[in-house]
């Protein structure tokens, strides 16, 4: 569905006991989480209930509907989605399934870092885009356990380097909804679970301006014939803008996802 959250969706999905499988499965996402879930629901014959704000975008709502799942709307304004959610959870036994902060989400992510280094063999580093820590949680454990001596770096936009701030003071630290043109990095704090982890795994947090992943934008439209939304570009963007030194090493770049209107694209690329 056009960005790596599949993986950890039907991860999670998977693992489900037949019971849960039955009642299906809740989550709230406007995003790329939403459509993962809505597709590994599909595939596996689980139900599936996203709730996605009013005022979220046509396109967003009209592909997580077109995979086959229920939208509940709500407005983000005056409308409580973690009470929704807990109501449905609690009326029909659905499980909620959020998008970086559970094991076998985490697990599932980690799977785009192991493809690549069984690929690859053993790299010196590795660069992550981060937004909840989901996808760094997971492909940190992999690549370490693959190749001990990688080094993982997570990347996140200048303005919401929470993870950045977090990682260094060692507890979670939680920003205001970060103003970036990384949609899908838009998120207050790392996770309860994915925190641990990263500072466990991990050897640094890095940040790039929104400059910085258009110009990375531009790198995979005009030399590589891809589209790369702009979180999808935030690893890329810190290698080109050499945050750390990578000269002669092999380093690995997980580009994560492609899903953006084409009018927002051709806006960032003109
Ligand atoms: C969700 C998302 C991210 C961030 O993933 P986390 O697991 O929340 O850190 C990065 N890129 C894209 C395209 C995403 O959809």
């Amino acid at each position: 569905m056009g960005a790596f959250k599949f993986r950890g969706a039907y991860n999670a999905i998977s693992a489900l006991s037949p019971d849960a499988r039955r009642a299906g499965v809740v989550t709230f996402s406007s995003g790329n989480h939403a459509q993962a879930i809505a597709l590994a629901g599909r595939m596996l014959g689980v139900a599936t209930t996203i709730i996605m704000p009013l005022d979220a975008p046509a396109a967003k709502i009209a592909a997580t509907r077109g995979y086959g799942a229920t939208i509940v709307s709500f407005d983000r304004y005056t409308q409580d989605r973690d009470a929704i959610g807990a109501r449905l959870a609690s009326e029909q036994g659905l499980t909620l399934i959020p998008p970086y902060d559970h094991p076998d989400v985490i697990a599932g992510q980690g799977t785009a870092a192991k493809e690549l280094i069984e690929e690859t063999g053993p790299l010196d580093a590795l660069l992550v885009c981060v937004g909840g820590g989901g996808l760094l949680a997971g492909s940190a454990l992999g690549a370490r356990a693959l190749s001990p001596a990688c080094l993982v770096y997570g990347v996140e936009p200048e303005a919401g380097n929470d993870g950045q701030q977090s990682f260094r003071s060692g507890a979670i630290v939680r920003i205001a909804v970060p103003k970036t043109i990384a949609d899908g990095a838009q998120t207050p704090s790392l996770g309860a679970l994915t925190f641990p982890i990263i500072q466990d795994k991990v050897a640094d947090m890095l940040t790039v301006s929104d400059g910085e992943l258009i110009e990375t934008m531009r790198f995979f439209a005009e030399r590589m014939k891809i589209v790369v939304e702009p979180t999808g570009c935030l690893a890329a963007a810190a290698a080109f803008s050499a945050k750390i030194d990578i000269k002669g090493k092999r380093v690995g770049v997980i580009i994560s996802g492609g899903n953006i209107d084409l009018s927002a694209f051709a806006r960032f690329v003109a």
